[in-house]
């Protein structure tokens, strides 16, 4: 696990450990964090950072990393639709996949028919972000194995917490423009035809991590 301070919306910063291995989040208490959009922009960064990393799938029984009770399975609900993570029976704190934390924070959403159409022009199949199985989009518009609805970032919540993530860190004149921002994502999937069957949300972040590449 790595640690990391985020950024809450009251500017204080809160520490996290970020797991790479099971691509997730462990937050040391139940209290729901207020993170900060600009908070988003640097867990984009580290995803993006550590992209070659081995990635377990996040198993059924994940057990406390303080006191290896077995975290149970929660789920919730947010503007953007359902999301899920793990909490220690003891209370100890949670563990969040990165997607979850996405969906939980509404910067991953559900695509509308027009954007769902714009897709399925550039790209006939993707990989479930959830669970890693082919979606045939032609047929489908959720995962046929986990029924996980198709789900892509949301550029225009991208675009609000690159705006905060400058203003925050003072670097207006480094980070990328709007337009570029926009950019990115309207080249997504097809930017990364290196890739087949892109998985929509990890393209998305890689997209949006690149154009920080350069800023430290
Ligand atoms: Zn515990
Ligand atoms: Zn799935």
């Amino acid at each position: 696990m790595k640690l990391e301070q985020l950024e809450q919306h009251d500017h204080t910063k809160v520490r996290v450990d970020l797991c790479f291995g099971c691509g997730g989040i462990w937050f040391g208490h139940l209290v729901s964090l207020q993170l900060a959009p600009a908070a988003v922009i640097t867990l984009f960064k580290e995803i993006y950072a550590h992209r070659g990393d081995a990635r377990r799938p996040v198993a059924d029984r994940l057990s406390c990393p303080r006191c290896n009770g077995c975290l149970s399975h929660s789920f919730d609900l947010s503007k953007a639709g359902r999301f899920s993570y793990f909490t220690c029976p003891r209370g100890d704190g949670r563990f969040t996949p990165f997607y979850q934390f996405l969906r939980e924070k509404q910067f991953v959403r559900v695509p509308t028919s027009v954007e769902l159409e714009h897709i399925r022009a550039q790209v006939g199949q993707i990989t479930c972000s959830e669970c890693g199985a082919p979606i045939d989009l032609q047929h489908d518009s959720e995962c046929e194995y986990c029924h996980a609805p198709v789900s892509f970032l949301d550029p225009d919540a991208v675009e609000k917490a690159v705006r905060m993530w400058s203003d925050v860190e003072h670097r207006r004149a480094l980070a990328p423009t709007q337009e570029a921002v926009a950019g990115a994502l309207q080249r997504m999937p097809a930017g990364r035809l290196d890739q087949r069957d892109p998985d929509l949300i990890s393209t998305g972040i890689h997209a949006i991590a690149r154009l920080f590449e350069h800023i430290n």
